[in-house]
């Protein structure tokens, strides 16, 4: 078995990617869609006590959803959210695409 670490060190990779290839003029069917599953995320990640603050900071601040940008920014904040409490470094989130998407500049 993972432990929780392994599992969010992989998941926040699945999250980070997923946001960083969002389209930039997602349909109305493509927001549903992301956001009845970030909402069914909340609730099957196996890790249960992160899903019981992640729905609590979601209901915060709900998922933003109309654009690749807006998408990766708050996917970011709720990083930054947990690192926080974990007393890790927060994470500068206007360079979420050169980590996640487009690679360091050379
Ligand atoms: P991670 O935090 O896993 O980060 C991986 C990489 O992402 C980093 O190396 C960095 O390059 C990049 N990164 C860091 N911050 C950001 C950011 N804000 N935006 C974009 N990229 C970033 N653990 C707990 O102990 N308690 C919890 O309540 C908890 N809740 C979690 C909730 C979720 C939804 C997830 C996915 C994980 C959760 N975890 C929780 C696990 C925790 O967040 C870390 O994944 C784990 O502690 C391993 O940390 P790490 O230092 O290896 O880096």
């Amino acid at each position: 078995p993972a432990d929780s670490e392994t599992l969010g060190r992989h998941t926040w990779t699945f999250l980070h990617t997923m946001a960083a290839y969002y389209s930039d003029t997602p349909t109305t069917t493509q927001q549903t869609m992301m956001l009845s599953f970030l909402r069914t995320f909340s609730y099957v990640y196996p890790c249960w006590y992160c899903a019981e603050h992640l729905r609590d900071e979601m209901l915060r601040k709900p998922p933003r959803v109309e654009n690749r940008n807006v998408l990766s920014r708050w996917m970011c904040e709720m990083h930054n959210g947990v690192n926080q409490r974990l007393g890790k470094k927060i994470f500068d989130c206007s360079k979420v695409d050169e980590r996640w998407r487009d690679g360091p500049k050379d």
